[in-house]
């Protein structure tokens, strides 16, 4: 796939249709895969924080996350295919591991929103092997969260702990575990808790 850069910052010229096929062949591949759903808010900040930019560019895959990124792209004569929003993506991750019996796990937000959010993907995804629920409100040098993330085996690991955050911590473990296809989905598990 192709890329297109607004700012600097590296964007998938991929349909949501294609990123699906992109994550179930690293799921399949046991590969470790590094997703960002960037909304302008993100190339902005990624515009000013070099150290930022630099998290960003280590992602395997940059998905357009808004009309915003979109219509960039169209202005600057490289268009991107179509909007591909984080937690649409998220939920056809979720399909993807029903219909797969994927591992998934889950970090961030408040303890009683993510298991909550969990609740929800049990109720809705059945399937689906949840392996993995912890709260977002941790100290960043607490080894142990990477530990246990590795020893669980997830093909899919989300993260949600606000933009910024989420990316960096996933650049500085996903290393460690190996595997599975990581991405940070910011408000999310607010909204799958409802
Ligand atoms: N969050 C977290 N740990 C933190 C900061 C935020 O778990 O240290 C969670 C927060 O509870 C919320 C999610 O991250 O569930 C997204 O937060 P916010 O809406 O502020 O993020 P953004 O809109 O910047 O992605």
């Amino acid at each position: 796939f192709q890329t297109v850069h607004i700012l600097g910052v590296p964007f998938v010229r991929a349909t949501m249709d294609d990123m699906v096929a992109i994550v179930h062949e690293r799921v399949k591949q046991q590969k470790p895969c590094f997703i960002v759903t960037a909304n302008p808010e993100i190339v902005m900040k990624a515009k000013e924080e070099p150290t930022y930019m630099a998290t960003i560019q280590q992602a395997d895959y940059v998905v357009a996350d808004g009309i915003g990124v979109v219509k960039a792209a169209e202005l600057l004569g490289t268009p991107l295919p179509e909007r591909v929003a984080g937690y649409d993506l998220l939920c056809r991750c979720l399909q993807l591991a029903n219909e797969h019996e994927y591992r998934v796990y889950m970090i961030g937000a408040k303890e009683e929103v993510v298991q909550a959010a969990a609740q929800h993907i049990r109720n809705h995804y059945p399937n689906v092997h949840v392996v993995g629920v912890r709260n977002g409100y941790f100290d960043w040098n607490d080894k142990t969260i990477v530990e246990e993330v590795k020893q669980a085996q997830p093909d899919f690991v989300f993260v949600a702990l606000g933009m910024g955050k989420q990316e960096q911590w996933i650049a500085e473990h996903i290393g460690m575990v190996g595997r599975g296809v990581w991405m940070g989905v910011g408000g999310s598990f607010d909204v799958l808790a409802g």
